[in-house]
């Protein structure tokens, strides 16, 4: 009997990680493919069931046995029935990603949420391993967070908890894509950190990570945007230290590429704010944009392990 490995995929808005990994979590080999969501849904969906297709045959040419594929997809997805139920950057509208690729792959699928997938692997093999209640907070363009409890992932009733970029940290503050007011995404994502040192400096262009380093290097308006979203974020990590009591959460997504210069403060924040709650620990990411590729292999693997 050859080896046995997963197909798995992280579809983003700008670009697919593929890759078919062993059990144990070590990746057999990788690749990318632009998702070019502009060609439509059908399109897109059609490139992602070629990519697992031709994955599942490059495993079987290299001697090993695919037993399962796991794709992850961003929005609202409804992880029992694999459906994209709705994806703003993707354009999925109600899309049965699992049964396809079943019927396209012959082999067991599984279908999850890019950000919680993530969370997945973070818990079990990044930076929560060994913890038994972890939340991954991605904070990029959005902010998005997923919870893992002992190992496994909280989808919610409706395939859409964890979205920590919309709980209001800022009433009547910056408006947010979601129609709200104040939502913690649309003050402290790398995006809002950007847009808001444009505006206060008139210079636009600078990324939040630029801020970051001007911040750490004294620059007043930096230092402002940034403890700006420090204060913010750390107010949003305290009210989900509220509801779900976890003994670490983890910082991930390009924001968390400024490294110290966001934990730092941001533990120093959020220390200054707990009252009743026990603090968490609050750490970096560990695995990089390579999270919801192996997170989505994490998924494969259990819909098998459930399985058998
Ligand atoms: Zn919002």
């Amino acid at each position: 009997m050859s080896d046995p490995v997963v197909v798995a995929l992280d579809v983003g808005g700008t670009g697919m990680k593929c890759a078919l990994v062993r059990p144990d979590g070590t990746v057999h080999h990788e690749e990318r493919h632009p998702t070019r969501a502009e060609r439509g849904p059908e399109a897109v969906t059609e490139t992602i069931l070629g990519v697992a297709g031709s994955l599942a045959a490059r495993a079987r040419a290299d001697g090993l046995d695919p037993i399962a594929a796991g794709i992850a997809v961003p929005g609202v997805v409804d992880e029992l029935n694999g459906v994209a139920v709705w994806s703003a950057n993707v354009g999925f509208r109600d899309v049965p990603l699992k049964d396809l690729a079943e019927q396209r792959l012959g082999l067991p699928a599984a279908l999850g949420h890019d950000v919680r997938v993530g969370a997945l692997a973070e818990a079990r093999l990044g930076a929560g391993r060994g913890r038994r209640h972890v939340l991954f907070v991605a904070i990029g363009t959005g902010i998005a967070g997923g919870l893992v409890i002992d190992g496994r992932g909280y989808p919610g009733a409706h395939g859409a908890a964890g979205e920590l970029g919309h709980v209001v940290v800022r009433p009547g503050g910056a408006p947010c894509g979601c129609g709200l007011l104040g939502c913690l995404e649309a003050e402290a994502s790398a995006k809002s950190v950007g847009r808001k040192y444009a505006e206060l400096s008139g210079e636009s262009g600078a990324t939040a990570f630029d801020v970051a380093t001007r911040a750490a290097r004294g620059e007043e308006m930096a230092r402002r945007v940034w403890q700006d979203a420090v204060e913010a974020l750390a107010d949003g990590l305290l009210t989900a230290q509220a509801l779900y009591d976890v003994g670490v959460v983890v910082l991930g997504g390009g924001l968390a590429e400024a490294g110290d210069d966001l934990l730092l403060p941001v533990r120093a924040a959020v220390a200054g704010r707990v009252t009743f709650h026990r603090s968490p620990e609050i750490v970096r990411a560990e695995l990089g944009d390579a999270a919801g590729c192996l997170g989505s292999a994490l998924l494969a693997l259990d819909s098998v392990e459930g399985a058998s």
